[in-house]
């Protein structure tokens, strides 16, 4: 499937969905890629491993030539968004945009990995929590493809076009890239998706890739944690605020189950907020009966069926990114490694809200 959208200004942006199934426990919906028909037209986003040729022929359907295209932009780092990279870029001439975290992360430094058996893993799996049958089975042979890849680093505030320009916003994933064009429209990656609350990234994992990233980007909160990554949405809930009908163009799901899933910016960044709120709130409320445990939070505050497959080790970072917040503002004591109690305090119900 191929859909042509027109902005007001006559700016033309094609969505490419390309298939994306991992397991029935865990169905994102096809990887929206978009073409953007600007001055300067270019590609957002490659899908999956192997996906490569198939985005070209699905491109082909919408009489786009990847000579058409100027570059492609990688929104983020994982699988399901630059898994088609090294072959598309293989059998096209299209140059490569990321954050330039992303450029630094997709290379190999046998020396700095955390263990043997990541030694020739690129730095960007080196904090990944999937387990070996996961990585082996979707992700291994794509990351030694994309390690020799040359990358244009782009950034906050970067033209891409005369009115298109990038913007950081790290927290689902460090190198977390939006595009914003003009006052009319944002392709946000997983930022921000309808139907789907996309996971923040721990703090805890800076220090596996510190030895990479370090020098460039110093500051951990910077650019992982759930902090940062409400940091993030807020910034997109005052573009929507400024733009109130700024057009939402999400990484899955904008079109699923027969429907599509419009996104009003700032409802659904609110919904988003309200999420996380009830979520330290449940928490709080758990560890306060003496389930003070990272694994015990687990299991008393996800439904099982959300916890097979790799769903449980996402649900561990779920709960430890938002338990380290709940740290940081003094609602958790840390009693022991991944071992926390209460301290009747519950400032995250104000201090979510209220973050800019
Ligand atoms: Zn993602
Ligand atoms: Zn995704």
């Amino acid at each position: 499937m191929v859909v042509r959208f027109r902005l007001p200004s006559g700016l033309e942006i094609f969505g490419l969905p390309t298939e994306n199934f991992y397991s029935n426990d865990w169905d994102l919906g096809p990887t929206w890629n978009y073409a953007v028909m600007a001055d300067t037209p270019f590609l957002v986003d490659t899908g999956r491993y192997g996906q490569g040729n198939q985005l070209l022929k699905i491109m082909d359907t919408a009489g786009i030539k990847s000579s058409d295209l100027e570059f492609v932009l990688i929104t983020h780092g994982h699988e399901d968004h630059d898994g088609g990279l090294a072959e598309l870029v293989d059998m096209t001439s299209l140059k490569v945009k990321a954050h330039g975290i992303y450029d630094l992360l997709i290379r190999q430094y046998p020396d700095m990995a955390p263990a043997d058996y990541k030694r020739h893993f690129p730095a960007k799996c080196w904090h990944c929590f999937m387990p070996e049958s996961f990585y082996t089975a979707n992700c291994l042979g794509y990351h030694r493809m994309l390690q020799h890849l040359e990358v244009a680093a782009v950034g906050s505030g970067d033209r891409l076009c005369p009115d298109i320009v990038t913007r950081h916003l790290p927290g689902h994933s460090p190198d977390s890239l939006a595009v914003i064009l003009g006052e009319e429209a944002v392709i946000v990656g997983d930022i921000l998706l309808p139907q789907i609350t996309p996971w923040p990234t721990c703090l805890e994992m800076y220090e596996k890739i510190a030895g990479v990233i370090g020098p460039m980007f110093p500051e951990p909160s910077e650019i992982l944690g759930l902090h940062r990554y409400l940091n993030s949405l807020k910034y997109l809930r005052r573009l929507g605020t400024e733009h109130p009908d700024m057009q939402v163009f999400p990484a899955h799901r904008f079109y699923y189950g027969g429907c599509w899933n419009i996104i009003d910016l700032t409802q659904r960044i609110d919904e988003l907020i309200e999420h996380h709120v009830q979520r330290c709130s449940d928490i709080v409320d758990i560890v306060s009966k003496g389930h003070g445990k990272a694994l015990e939070i687990v299991q008393r505050h996800f439904d099982p069926s959300l916890l097979k497959g790799p769903g449980k080790h996402m649900a561990i970072n779920e709960i430890l990114s938002h338990c380290e917040l709940l740290l940081k503002w003094g609602d958790l004591k840390e009693t022991g490694s991944r071992h926390y109690e209460t301290s009747g305090t519950r400032r995250f119900e104000t201090l979510i809200p209220d973050l800019d």
